[in-house]
């Protein structure tokens, strides 16, 4: 409508002059080089515009002649990035699903046609460790270590190379200098305290578990454990340093941050024992015990007692018991107090209950011994020991990672290395493994070489 109204009023104009001009005739006369021209306004006006539109065409038209090299660069210059951007989406694809031919055709086709190093340098880093072709993808990532704008993607490359191949020492050398680059990525703060970890460095791996709970990679709630187990490794490393205080502090902080964590208690009583604090030793063992009984809370707890006579202890283990009447642990600690001050009736009493509760190779072996101890009777205890074979195996420290066993608890795997892995359970490959009266390291010995 307003269009239609515009193109009226310019008609309507162009009338109104066109009516202007007729109404005022006149002439316009040119002399030059003695030539005289005569024509009449309208007609001289007509040519002056017609000469002026004529011009302008000829303006544009000589512009886009000589522009014209240049246009075509730029337009075979766009062909030619699309082309690169196309095979280097292609080449992220061929990644993704696993094509690692196409993937290395593509990288070097976007590598060709693109002026992206960061992009292209990644894809081909990536598209070589697909073709298990290591050493050309470590190329790629030390290049991309010159630009800043690609360093931490190429330290990144390196760190999981090096993590894959279980080269330690260059993988935590790598994840330090990532994080100066990035200081607050949760991945990279879970790796580095992993390997600090490993690595034996507890102050540096304290410090970077906190920043790594702060970063969200590692639940607050396995924060708490993972830092109570720095704080025991602590505990041991200032007690090879001579400073037993040191190490009764730490031990302490750990035991304060998980009242419930057996190897934290079952220390923490042992130096308090050795500090000569034995009512506090007997209390730490005592709550502990309510929370969660174990064999080797219970070797601290006779290590508490050890200056009573047997009879004493035997009292003294009862008070275990009431802090969990109805568990297999509480009973078999008993029994073996018992056992010690040869009250074979009040022994077997407790082997029989706990038996009752949960069978286990363990049991047989102590009702075995009762045998042998109180009636001399070889037969009865070789029944048992028959027993023990087919029965389930006791729980042991068992790596979550290999399946090793260790006889005694430790921050760190003594196979595979792994930090915090040891669970109290039932090591399932040691079942097969284990014959009645084996020794408990060859035992170790046994699933260790099986699980190499
Ligand atoms: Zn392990």
């Amino acid at each position: 409508m307003i269009r239609a109204l515009w193109f009226i009023l310019k008609l309507a104009a162009v009338i109104a002059a066109a009516v202007w001009l007729v109404e005022r005739p006149g002439m316009v006369s040119v002399h030059w080089l003695g030539y005289v021209v005569e024509m009449s306004f309208t007609v001289a006006l007509l040519l002056a515009l017609a000469a002026m539109g004529l011009a302008a065409f000829g303006y544009r038209f000589l512009r886009s002649v000589l522009r014209a090299p240049g246009s075509i660069r730029r337009y075979r210059r766009s062909r030619v990035r699309e082309a690169g951007y196309r095979a280097l989406t292609q080449g992220m694809v061929a990644v993704a699903a696993g094509d690692a031919v196409t993937a290395r055709k593509m990288a070097r086709k976007a590598d060709g046609l693109l002026n992206e190093p960061p992009l292209t340098m990644l894809l081909s880093a990536q598209a070589a460790q697909l073709q298990g072709d290591d050493r050309a993808a470590q190329q790629y990532f030390t290049a991309m270590l010159d630009r800043p704008e690609t360093a931490f993607l190429g330290l990144r490359g390196l760190l999981t190379h090096a993590i894959k191949i279980g080269d330690r020492v260059e993988a935590l050398e790598l994840a330090r200098k990532a994080r100066a680059l990035q200081p607050n990525t949760p991945w990279l703060l879970g790796t580095l305290y992993d390997l600090e970890a490993r690595a034996g460095d507890w102050a540096s791996a304290e410090g970077t578990l906190q920043q790594a709970i702060q970063a969200g990679a590692i639940p607050t709630e396995d924060g708490r454990r993972h830092r109570a187990v720095l704080l025991l490794e602590r505990s041991f490393e200032a007690e090879r340093r001579g400073r037993s205080d040191a190490a009764l502090a730490h031990a302490q902080s750990a035991h304060d941050l998980l009242p419930g964590f057996v190897p934290a208690a079952a220390r923490l009583a042992r130096l308090l024992v050795a500090a000569g604090r034995l009512k506090p030793a007997a209390k730490v063992v005592e709550r502990t015990w309510k929370q969660a009984p174990h064999p080797d809370l219970a070797e601290a707890y006779r290590e508490v007692l050890g200056s009573y006579d047997a009879l004493t202890r035997v009292k003294l283990f009862e008070k275990l018991l009431t802090q969990a009447p109805n568990h297999v642990e509480s009973h078999i600690a008993l029994a073996r107090a018992a056992l010690d001050a040869k009250l074979w009736g009040e022994a077997r009493d407790h082997l029989k209950r706990a038996l009752g509760i949960e069978p286990s190779h363990r049991l047989y072996r102590l009702l075995a011994e009762l045998e042998r101890n109180e009636r001399h009777d070889e037969t009865a205890a070789r029944d048992w020991l028959a027993k023990a074979a087919n029965a389930p195996a006791d729980p042991a420290w068992t790596c979550g990672s290999c399946n090793a066993v260790s006889h005694a608890w430790g921050g760190l795997c003594g196979h595979c290395g792994a930090f915090d892995s040891l669970e109290w359970k039932a090591p399932t490959l040691a079942v097969s493994l284990m014959e009645p009266g084996l020794p408990p390291a060859t035992a170790t010995a046994l699933v260790k070489s099986t699980a190499a």
